[in-house]
């Protein structure tokens, strides 16, 4: 027996979304719910997918299953493909399980051959409709298909116009449109090599072939590297009879919100064009006019319209994206699913579902992606600074962006990645445009509406966009964009604001966003829910503040070394190092300790009442001599005096010191058993600081906690001589105060030996930037520059084990790490430190692992909340 390939809409309804693909599930729910869906039957995901690993080879019964679909289907129509009285005529559209909207492929009008177009026409009376729909299918099937740049027959169709001195497509007549489909078919046959398939039952097996390969589209691939999609999934190909919306002025075509993805409000948001089909309105071909202009066009459509996008909403209980059609009159509903907004919208809609009783405070915090809440903390124009806008569009995605113009995507994901901000500025965006707009802070484009494929995307990814600014001619090969007499050369600095839909030039000040009040209200719940506390890595006082407006219960990590690097320290510090008698080091060391006391006093003041870890000096010493190459070249220049001398003793001094590998160097822990005067300057500082800050009523609870422990030994030495040194500060002052000492799980010999280790450590805390460079042997410094964007690519991999924990290996070692130190030591407290504190997959993971906390930097406090109160709701790491 063969597997079942191919559903009826109507026969779909319990057929999973998986093999459906979200559109699939969409067409099969609406023709359920008794809505008006045109007819079809969808091709699963298992097809693609089989397509996918055998060379595009289709499984076995699949054809035949088509054949009988396709029966199925003429038979209720009443219309067969390629009839020449009434043909059959059909669209075939993608549609994967996780939506990614534009990036594959859709063909509209098949099944119209020259025979067909010509007994549409006769049907309909209306030839300019039906060759309309011939050149329709020619373009795309061209394009898509057969692979003939979208530009051969757009120059075609301008010049058509431009010939019979109309603006719009709709002002040609069925005979120009006729003359124009055998221009089309003379341009496919040239830019392909070969004719148009007359079959139309060919042409159905090449289009549906098409949309299984775009699967594999470049634009594709990277979309579901930057929305971590798993590449396996495939996608579906969607059958479905054709419904006109470019049938004249009683017809229509358009897409529509059940709530505002911009902003979250409750409205009917959306846009339509009269006498058009739906790509015209995505591809942003005619800039398309507001919602609420169908209700003068259309009343009857209009009605019937609020009416069932209320009924969806309900219905999926969550905010649905909708495309439409209207034809002579009458709504069919194309398409529905869940609604991409950006995440002021998303806490919006979901504050007031739960407030409607739609959905309760747990599914709200399952709804809320948390890498999206970074866009919340994105920067908005300062508005005490007065902005005058060179040209206004529509304010298609929320927030302000500030860069140098760049004018196509190649050079926006190039200089982009180089670290430089730029704003893309395009016509219109296509989907080929995703890398570029990946790394733009913004995009602007002169055309396309609020639904237009620029507009969707940048709400999706959290970016802002201005869309439609018809004011503005971009010129993309002179790489100019001109308003009036202003000229935008490639290079200059732009602002532009997402919400107001206003550009302008220069680079305008941005100040920080706040959270809001949905924020505060989702987060109260994420907080009832969570396991996991929350902590900030966190140096200075600033930062200790801000982590703690955002909701940090603490500092995890509180790195020392920037104390040591500040201006007026370096010298000091350099001495210390240079020292080569006690006295002189000693002398230096206690010209450290005030500055230090006060670094720490200040931080424990900013957290009074919460646990404050401090870690004491981990990186290499030569890091704060200077650079060995400058002082050479100072040295040449140099003529001998007691200066030179003194150049010559440093130069010696950074040569003995500099080290081959100095990650794999004398940091941490083996610092200190070198040198012990520098971690006993900084408990010093640790303890008066401490005092001080409890003296005024402002206690922290204070852990000390020492870098890269690999022995037991280690650790026992550090112990006892940070103790020492505590009990010494606490005899003289003749004061009380608990400070813990614990130790960073960041070497796989120490998760291994966690038992030995956990006899002199309070607490853990796993430091999985190093873990992760030791358990893969990745340099965290050069790994990324150097083989892991291939490996990425390449799918070698499927996430950067830097940003996002590697589960499997770094993840094993924390979980041994975490195991053996309790069972060693019952009720130890851990935690984690590394950059992957802030990752909501990783997050979820230690929430598995049974650690205490996480830790991360202060912006990204709110994520780790909400990542943490889903993990405690079941939500895993795992990739979709
Ligand atoms: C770590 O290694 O994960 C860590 C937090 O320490 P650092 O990044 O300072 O080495
Ligand atoms: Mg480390």
């Amino acid at each position: 027996m063969t597997d079942t390939y191919v559903y009826a809409f109507a026969d779909a309804a319990e057929v999973p979304r998986e093999l459906l693909g979200g559109k699939g599930a969409g067409l099969a729910d609406m023709t359920r719910l008794g809505l008006p869906v045109p007819d079809g039957f969808t091709i699963t995901t298992a097809a693609c997918v089989h397509a996918m690993h055998s060379g595009g080879d289709w499984p076995d019964g699949l054809a035949a299953q088509i054949d009988s679909a396709l029966a199925a289907l003429e038979q209720r129509c009443g219309r067969r493909l390629g009839d020449d009285a009434a043909p059959l005529l059909v669209s075939v559209r993608s549609g994967a399980a996780v939506s990614m909207p534009g990036m594959m492929e859709t063909i509209l009008n098949l099944g119209l051959n020259d025979a067909a177009a010509h007994a549409l026409a006769e049907e309909t009376g209306d030839a300019r409709f039906a060759y309309d729909s011939y050149r329709r299918l020619l373009q795309m099937f061209g394009e898509v298909v057969a692979g003939v740049g979208a530009h051969v027959f757009e120059h075609a169709l301008t010049r058509r116009k431009a010939e019979q001195g109309v603006k719009l497509d709709t002002g040609l007549s069925g005979d120009d449109l006729r003359g124009l489909c055998t221009e089309f078919k003379r341009l496919y046959a040239e830019g392909s090599g070969t004719e148009f398939p007359q079959d139309p039952r060919e042409q159905l097996r090449l289009a549906i072939s098409a949309v299984f390969r775009s699967w594999g589209a470049p634009r594709a691939h990277v979309y579901r590297r930057a929305n971590d999609i798993s590449d396996d999934l495939g996608t579906a190909a969607n059958i479905c009879q054709m419904v006109f919306g470019n049938r004249g002025e009683g017809s229509g075509t358009g897409v529509c919100f059940s709530r505002d993805p911009a902003t979250g409000e409750h409205v009917l948001y959306g846009e339509f064009l009269q006498n058009a089909q739906g790509e015209d309105v995505v591809a942003g071909i005619r800039t398309p006019e507001p919602i609420e202009r169908m209700r003068e066009l259309l009343p009857g459509a209009y009605e019937e319209l609020v009416a069932t996008v209320e009924r969806l909403e309900k219905h999926h209980r969550e905010v649905q994206d909708i495309e439409f059609t209207v034809e002579q009159g009458r709504l069919y509903m194309l398409q529905t699913r869940t609604a991409k907004r950006t995440a002021q919208a998303a806490l919006k809609i979901v504050r007031e579902f739960v407030a409607e009783g739609v959905i309760t405070p747990d599914e709200a915090v399952l709804r809320i992606d948390p890498a999206q809440l970074d866009q919340l903390l994105h920067p908005r124009l300062d508005a005490s600074v007065e902005a005058e806008p060179i040209a206004r569009g529509l304010g298609a995605s929320p927030g302000a962006a500030v860069g140098a113009a760049v004018f196509d995507a190649d050079t926006a994901a190039a200089r982009g990645a180089a670290g430089e901000a730029v704003v893309l500025v395009r016509w219109e965006t296509t989907p080929d445009d995703i890398h570029g707009l990946i790394q733009a802070q913004g995009v602007v484009t002169s055309h396309g509406g609020m639904t237009s494929h620029a507009a969707v995307v940048a709400r999706g990814m959290g970016k802002p966009c201005v869309a439609g600014v018809e004011s503005a001619q971009i010129d993309e090969a002179a790489r100019t964009l001109t308003v009036g007499d202003v000229v935008v050369r490639e290079g200059d600095m732009i602002t532009i604001d997402g919400a107001a839909g206003t550009l302008m030039l220069g680079a305008l000040p941005l100040v920080a966003a706040e959270l809001g009040e949905d924020f505060a209200a989702i987060a109260a719940w994420a907080d009832e829910r969570r396991r996991l506390r929350v902590r900030a890595n966190a140096d200075t006082p600033e930062d200790a503040r801000r982590a703690r407006e955002l909701g940090a219960e603490g500092i995890g990590l509180c790195r020392t070394e920037h104390m040591f690097m500040a201006a007026e320290r370096l010298p000091v510090v350099r001495e210390m190092i240079l020292a080569t008698q006690d006295a002189k080091r000693e002398a230096a060391l206690a010209q450290l300790l005030p500055m230090q006391q006060s670094d720490f006093e200040a931080i424990f003041a900013a957290m009074a009442g919460l646990p404050v870890t401090v870690r004491l000096l981990d990186p290499p010493l030569h890091e704060f001599l200077p650079d060995r190459t400058a002082l050479a070249v100072e040295l040449a220049q140099t003529e001998p005096s007691p200066e030179r001398a003194r150049l010559e003793r440093l130069a010696d001094r950074v040569r003995q010191l500099s080290e081959q590998n100095p990650m794999l160097g004398t940091r941490g822990c083996r610092l200190a058993l070198l040198h012990p005067g520098i971690y006993a300057m900084q408990v010093r500082a640790i303890v008066r600081g401490a005092l001080a800050a409890a003296g005024r009523g402002e206690a922290a609870q204070i852990e000390i906690m020492i870098p890269l422990v690999a022995y037991a030994e280690e650790l026992r030495r550090m112990r006892e001589l940070v103790e020492e040194v505590i009990a010494e500060e606490l005899e003289s002052a003749g004061r009380e105060l608990e400070i813990s000492i614990g130790t960073m799980i960041e070497l796989p010999r120490a998760a291994l030996r966690a038992a030995e280790i956990a006899e002199y450590a309070d607490f853990f805390s796993f430091g999985t930037n190093d873990l992760t460079q030791t358990t893969l042997g990745f340099s965290r410094d050069d790994a990324e520059s150097a083989f892991l964007a291939t490996y990425l690519e390449a799918g070698v991999i499927e996430r950067n084990p830097f940003a996002s924990i590697d589960m499997d290996g770094v993840g094993e070692l924390v979980r041994i790490g975490a195991e053996r130190g309790r069972a060693a030591r019952p009720g130890l407290k851990l935690g984690i430190c590394g950059e992957h504190g802030g990752d909501p997959a990783s997050v979820a993971f230690f929430h598995g692992a049974g650690l205490d906390y996480v830790s991360c930097s202060p912006f990204r406090v709110p994520i780790a909340r909400l990542a943490a109160a889903r993990a405690a709701l079941g939500a895993t790491g795992e990739r979709r």
